[in-house]
């Protein structure tokens, strides 16, 4: 099932989401949904609140369906390492058509949960550590335009004034 992606102003995407404690059926079908529908959404990675479920769960795929092996399920992550920085344009599926530099760490260690329970550790670099990084941001609440200085944040968020005004978000 490909869920809509929620938008920038939707308070779900500001609000911390809840730990996952039962690993069921019903949570291997949404981790499956959300794979769906961040791929329908040509995204490379999703967080549950941007379908509005406020839940500790995230998927990335940065290779867009290339390699089976990249597809990488985050359950309740913790990022316990990071090194070093990057600067690269960032966009989010929930705040379509911006893009905007964010500096981030460039390697990053992330603890987390696979969809059966098990825990594991994943190290990722550039693209992989960013999308780490962007996901589990958004299960604390936090959007990468925090990331940004208050003066483009605060022109964005004029221009999606506008937008809303407008019915074009
Ligand atoms: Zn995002």
């Amino acid at each position: 099932m490909i869920y809509p992606i929620v938008k920038y102003g939707n308070p779900v995407l500001e609000s911390p989401a809840a730990p996952i404690t039962t690993f069921d059926d019903d949570l291997k079908k949404l981790v499956e949904d959300m794979f769906e529908s961040m791929y329908a959404a040509h995204g490379v990675g999703l967080a549950a609140p941007q379908i509005g479920v406020a839940k500790r769960i995230a998927v990335i795929d940065i290779t867009f369906k290339e390699d089976p092996d990249a597809k990488l399920v985050l359950i309740n992550p913790e990022i316990v390492h990071t090194e070093g920085k990057q600067s690269s344009n960032e966009g989010c599926l929930s705040i379509p058509e911006f893009r905007e530099p964010v500096t981030r760490p460039n390697i990053v260690t992330v603890r987390a949960q696979d969809e059966n329970g098990k825990f594991y550790e994943k190290t990722g670099e550039e693209l992989l550590a960013r999308a780490v990084l962007h996901e589990t941001d958004h299960l604390n609440g936090k959007l990468y335009i925090s990331h940004i200085s208050a003066l483009k944040r605060d022109l964005m968020k004029r221009k999606i004034r506008k937008l809303v005004k407008a019915g074009e978000w």
